[in-house]
């Protein structure tokens, strides 16, 4: 496995690879690996020839007021985590090898951008959408893998595709949890100790409305009532959203009467954690 920091040297790999006919997939990540990107890069291992992980903490999706210095990084392992999960070639380029100082164009998603994670992060999305459609012209693979624990982001990455015909497929995978439930997250090392226990009431009150929604509640004025009460009892954490929208379309529903998002966002001290599942009923 080898690891290229320029546009040009994994253009041409991959450009050698396209030639000899191999199946090639991307797997876009900001590093700091943990077992849920191995999840991804494992199951891309499995279903495609050639597998390249792109490395790169995208500077213009996080706010002015966001973690972008402080956000982990570390290549030496993040090569091991890939090696270990089958990745062929490990794309992490610099800021400035992605970025024009007077870069002009760039993409977004209106409806699906505005609830949600995108309403307390206003230019989060076009920040991903921009740099994820760089990557699949960098790297025209065959299919991108991307996770269920960011469901907007997945939910948004699908309608750009479609809507501007990139020639990939968009394969989601589920979440993948630590023992106790909290789901694998790069920026789960800010939590202390303390707060790392908080951090549980993320899946718990999930796991309440899941089982209301078992007994038969469709509320979701009523469901989300539920997720709030049970996670005012944990002292250190703070709401910032609760939702429950329509799994496709993101948009709010009152009756879960369809496949639904229901989605948390949640501050344990100053670290933002958030957690989702999809229910079909
Ligand atoms: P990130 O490095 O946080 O941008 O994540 C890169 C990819 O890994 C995204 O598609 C995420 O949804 C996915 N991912 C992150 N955490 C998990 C997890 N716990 N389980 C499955 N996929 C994940």
């Amino acid at each position: 496995m080898n690891t290229v920091k320029t546009i040009n040297e994994v253009r041409n790999q991959v450009k050698v690879w396209k030639k000899e006919g191999y199946s090639i997939a991307l797997v876009p990540t900001m590093g700091s690996l943990h077992a849920g990107h191995a999840s991804l890069i494992s199951r891309a291992a499995k279903e495609n020839e050639k597998v390249v992980v792109s490395i790169f903490v995208n500077p213009i999706q996080f706010g002015p007021s966001e973690d972008l210095d402080s956000y982990p990084r570390d290549l030496n392992k993040d090569e091991i985590v890939c090696e270990g999960a089958g990745a062929d070639l490990i794309f992490a380029p610099k800021a400035t090898e992605m970025y024009y100082k007077d870069i002009e164009a760039s993409v977004s998603v209106k409806e699906l951008a505005a609830g949600l994670c995108g309403a307390k992060r206003p230019n989060h999305f076009a920040g991903v959408c921009t740099v994820v459609s760089k990557l699949f012209n960098i790297i025209p693979a065959d299919k991108a893998y991307f996770g269920q624990k960011d469901a907007q982001q997945l939910a948004i990455i699908k309608r750009m595709v479609r809507d501007l015909n990139f020639d990939i497929e968009i394969i989601g995978c589920p979440i993948i949890r630590e023992k106790d439930g909290l789901a694998k997250s790069s920026r789960n090392v800010y939590l202390s100790p303390e707060e790392r226990q908080a951090a549980l009431i993320l899946n718990k009150s999930l796991t309440k409305c899941r089982e209301a929604l078992s007994n038969g509640e469709r509320s979701t004025n009523l469901l989300k009532e539920i997720i709030k009460a049970q996670i005012q009892t944990e002292t250190l954490a703070r709401i910032d959203y609760i939702e429950i929208v329509d799994a496709l379309s993101l948009d709010a529903i009152d009756f879960a009467n369809k496949p639904i998002l229901v989605a948390i966002a949640i501050y344990i001290g100053k670290t933002r954690l958030i957690d989702n599942f999809i229910y079909e009923a």
